[in-house]
């Protein structure tokens, strides 16, 4: 249920009704916008009819329910967009957030080299696995710890903050001491004791769309995460799975205007993964600005060809600059900069 204020109403009044929604055992979710306040009170659907008489106290305009099946993800609850300052850098502002690095962090060369040319080209952040999500159990794995100490020997030395992937809820409490963003991988999105364990930290989580799930699913797995607390949620779509094979995934979007629509979280775009391909990940870059992404993941190495993960879709150094330079011109043209 939303409980919306009138544009009058008084903090004591808003506070009542805060009172009111925890004594009915309801978690309230408080959203200041310019005109008025709307408060959520999140928790069980089956008792909602106690909520409507909310609409009793002083300063309540309407208390009406919440339509969709994710809630505080939804506009409904908050419809300005979320913005995050994540080390100094604005996440879901003006300014396209380019996330640029290696697959894996391989070595402290590879990380310490790939990280001085993303920074010299203008990205906003570091991204690198430190735990890998392998389709063989064969393939590499990852550094693990070491991988991460080797990300904040890349953060000290060029400021860029860094966004790394967490997959099991035992590692949460080890990645967010290095981590300024946790990334929940596409085979971990519903995975939902991971969700919610990263619900319970203050750190942002960079949530990747699933190969085979739905957008509604996707605002689902976010709103796990928020209802544990946790507010400074982006989506990230990475391709799903279709019946097409040029491409190792099919880059949807179409889920970046209507995730526009449906909810105040950022947005951002992997083109690399989306692809598969790193001749076609500018194109795409491009066309993910055009269609109002607020950031990119994009895949970069110093030599592709040696690369433990993800080497063809991981662009060099000089192509990661002329992709620079390409979203520039669509940003400008859409109203945003790099
Ligand atoms: C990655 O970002 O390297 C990765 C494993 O992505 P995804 O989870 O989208 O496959
Ligand atoms: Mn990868």
């Amino acid at each position: 249920m939303i409980v919306v204020m009138k544009a009058d109403a008084t903090d004591e009044e808003i506070n009542r009704v805060i009172e009111t929604i925890e004594h009915l055992n309801y978690r309230p979710h408080v959203s200041r916008g310019v005109e008025r306040c709307i408060i959520g009170a999140i928790g069980d659907e089956r008792q909602k009819s106690r909520l409507q008489s909310l609409e009793a106290l002083p300063g309540v305009e309407s208390v009406v329910p919440i339509l969709k099946p994710y809630k505080l993800a939804s506009k409904q609850v908050k419809d300005s967009p979320s913005r995050y300052q994540i080390n100094g850098v604005e996440v879901g502002g003006k300014k396209i957030v380019v996330v640029a690095g290696p697959c894996s962090v391989e070595s402290r060369d590879q990380i310490l080299e790939t990280a001085r040319a993303v920074k010299k080209a203008g990205a906003s952040m570091l991204r690198g696995g430190a735990f890998k999500p392998r389709t063989s159990p064969y393939s590499f794995q990852g550094l693990g710890e070491e991988g991460l100490k080797l990300l904040k020997e890349a953060k000290d030395e060029t400021g860029l903050a860094i966004q790394t992937e967490v997959m099991t809820p035992e590692d949460v409490d080890l990645v967010v001491k290095y981590a300024d963003v946790i990334q929940i991988g596409a085979r971990n999105v519903q995975n939902f004791k991971l969700l919610r364990r990263v619900g319970e930290t203050n750190t942002p989580v960079c949530l990747k769309r699933g190969l085979s799930t739905t957008i509604e699913e996707l605002l689902m797995a976010a709103e796990y995460i928020l209802s544990e607390g946790n507010q400074q949620v982006i989506l990230c779509e990475r391709g799903i799975r279709t019946f097409e094979t040029a491409t190792r995934n099919t880059l949807d979007l179409n889920a970046v205007p209507v995730l526009k629509e449906e909810t105040h979280l950022p947005v951002y775009v992997d083109p690399s993964h989306g692809t598969g391909h790193w001749r076609y990940v500018t194109a795409m870059a491009q066309a993910a600005v055009a269609a109002g992404a607020d950031g990119l993941l994009i895949e970069v190495h110093p030599r592709p060809h040696e690369a433990f993960s993800d080497g063809a879709q991981s662009l060099k150094f000089d192509n990661f600059e002329t992709l620079m330079q390409r979203i520039a011109l669509v940003a400008e043209a859409v109203g945003r900069s790099v």
